[in-house]
């Protein structure tokens, strides 16, 4: 999906590197460090010029790099429950804990290989409807419905909308158009107008989780791994801010009965789906907390700080974004400086 603040802070990569200012910063704005956010990982697929979700994965050798380059920046790698234990101790080193959302097939067999070969320690968020079947990718779904288009009409709300999309730059601009304007609404609404524009394409909606998404028996070899914890993303993926408080409650609650049920252990960590403050806010916090989570996480970015040790159910991670897979980008990210200046100079937003 895409994040647009992410996108601004993006466009401050150049002028960090040019400048090396983030070098000089970092002392002060990287803090204890930080939980990065991670989807697909698999290599590129051949472009066509429109990907639109291109953002949501890296190629398993830029992970590779990435991996080492995050130790050489003097960062350890550990789990989310020790980058926890961290916050509240000061003579710690800064860390960093690797997360992947959803439950994607590729985790393990592009990531997982990687992982191993350094050690490194990771929490995958499980959808449980995603494992059952019985959730929709709906972002894959609008991406591939845009895709065999060539024009779009349909009604969204009492508005009809109609958008050309022949070509892979009209197609982007038409799928940005779509998403922000649903992601604005009503999530039943979205899911209607995405499910119709699927329809018209003639996709598999049931299909698309079956070819990406884990089946139980996959989730149970990640939990089998030593490296990794399993932590819930809900039942069915939804914006939770979006909906009633029983609906919220029911969907974090379930989502970890299920994984329980499947893999023979409860979930400490929980992960907001989509996670921005139109998804996840202070009531998503509470219930989160009320249900007995260790921690939980949203798709706010920033550092880690000690501050964050009194809001474990709110912490902020920052996306491997597959946008800007390099190194010099890791290293300003990681510099902590691109959010420090995002948040006007508070280190904790
Ligand atoms: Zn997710």
């Amino acid at each position: 999906m895409l994040f647009r603040k992410s996108q601004l802070i993006g466009a401050g990569f150049a002028a960090f590197r040019a400048t090396g200012l983030h070098r000089g910063l970092a002392p002060l704005t990287r803090g204890r460090g930080a939980i990065l956010t991670l989807h697909h990982v698999r290599p590129a697929a051949p472009r066509d010029g429109f990907a639109p979700n291109a953002l949501l994965e890296i190629e398993p050798a830029f992970l590779d790099a990435a991996l080492a380059r995050i130790r050489t920046l003097g960062f350890d790698l550990v789990s989310l429950e020790e980058v926890v234990r961290r916050l509240g101790d000061a003579g710690a080193r800064p860390a960093v804990a690797l997360t992947f959302d959803d439950g994607y097939r590729d985790l393990i067999e592009h990531a997982l290989p990687v992982l191993r070969r350094h050690r490194a320690p990771f929490t995958a968020f499980v959808t449980a409807g995603f494992a059952d079947r019985s959730a929709r990718l709906w972002w894959v779904e609008l991406e591939e419905a845009v895709r065999a288009s060539t024009r779009l009409r349909v009604g969204i709300g009492d508005e009809m909308v109609d958008l050309p999309s022949a070509g892979a730059a009209e197609k982007t601009r038409a799928y940005k158009a779509l998403y922000w304007r649903l992601r604005a609404g009503p999530e039943e609404r979205l899911l209607a107008v995405i499910a119709e524009l699927a329809g018209e394409a003639a996709l598999d909606p049931a299909g698309l989780v079956r070819e990406r998404c884990l089946d139980w028996d996959g989730v149970r070899s990640l939990a089998a791994e030593p490296l990794c914890t399993l932590g819930a993303h809900t039942r069915t993926h939804p914006m939770l801010a979006k909906h009633d408080a029983a609906f919220a409650r029911h969907e974090m609650a379930e989502s970890r009965r299920r994984l329980a049920e499947e893999t023979g252990s409860p979930a400490r960590f929980f992960s907001y789906p989509v996670g921005d403050p139109t998804s996840a806010g202070p009531r998503e916090f509470a219930i989160a907390a009320e249900l007995g989570f260790a921690a939980a996480v949203t798709t706010r970015p920033g550092m880690l700080f000690p501050a964050h040790a009194a809001s474990p159910m709110a912490l902020p991670r920052v996306s491997l974004n597959g946008g800007w897979q390099s190194l010099a980008c890791l290293d300003v990210l990681l510099s902590g400086t691109p959010f420090a200046i995002w948040n006007r100079g508070r280190l904790v937003a």
